[in-house]
């Protein structure tokens, strides 16, 4: 496995995500952490698409009780109506990451497109007085979708990025989703994996996610009894 220079600290422990099926080939589109390949039995826990007034705090509590750790890619309209919010997450040792402020499908946009989005959303977060939480000395960045091409890649690392992708889907932004489809998804996460699931939605500020939360508590009871911690990218990388 190819290795990129500068973020060799973080790149040790991560995995390289796919990239139209292929590795990515080097510096030309850099890393993108999806899991880490430490071996240790830790799982890391991620919500997009708030912060929901309606949602996050519950889910705050379901995490609480297991005390787990998780990660939250916040778009950036949804950040500015809630600076308390941010605050809680916060001070609640939740890893913070910028999720755009639009939610656009980013290979859509200019490099400077990228970019606005992506301050947009730093500023919107900072207006909290919490920055976003480092990895390897950079913030976190989630595409929308979970698109990206090559020049989205670096116009994110341009501006200061380490793109954050995910191992397990647990599909619970489809109308579908059950408490009990959503939960037999995340327990199938094992060692080092990124569970991505949804705290809020990019169509509105406070949509009902109650089975995402139920869920959460459903994969945390369980996978608890299995010997498993629950961490933040960040940790979940860290060497
Ligand atoms: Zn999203």
């Amino acid at each position: 496995m190819k290795r990129v220079g500068a973020g060799a600290a973080v790149l040790g422990a991560a995995g390289f995500c796919v990239f139209h099926g292929q590795w990515p080939t080097s510096q030309l589109y850099g890393a993108t952490i999806c899991r880490s390949r430490s071996g240790e039995r830790k799982i890391a826990f991620t919500y997009d698409d708030g912060p929901n007034p309606a949602h996050t705090p519950k889910l705050m509590q379901v995490l609480e009780r297991y005390d787990a750790k998780a990660t939250f890619f916040l778009i950036g309209r949804w950040a500015e109506r809630e600076p308390e919010l941010i605050r809680e997450l916060h001070a609640a040792g939740h890893a913070i990451g910028n999720h755009t402020h639009t939610h656009p499908t980013m290979p859509l946009l200019s490099t400077a497109g990228v970019t606005e989005e992506l301050a947009r959303c730093r500023a919107a977060v900072e207006a909290s007085g919490v920055e976003f939480t480092p990895v390897d000395g950079q913030a976190m960045m989630r595409p929308p979708y979970g698109r990206r091409r090559p020049g989205t890649l670096r116009a994110m690392r341009a501006a200061g990025y380490v793109p954050v992708t995910w191992s397990v889907t647990c599909y619970d932004w489809r109308r579908t989703a059950t408490e009990g489809k959503i939960a037999r998804r995340a327990q199938r996460a094992i060692e080092g994996d990124v569970i991505l699931l949804h705290d809020g939605s990019h169509t509105g500020p406070a949509i009902d996610r109650s089975n995402s939360v139920a869920a959460t508590e459903d994969a945390l009871r369980k996978l608890s009894a299995d010997g498993y911690r629950f961490v933040t990218v960040p940790e979940l990388v860290a060497q």
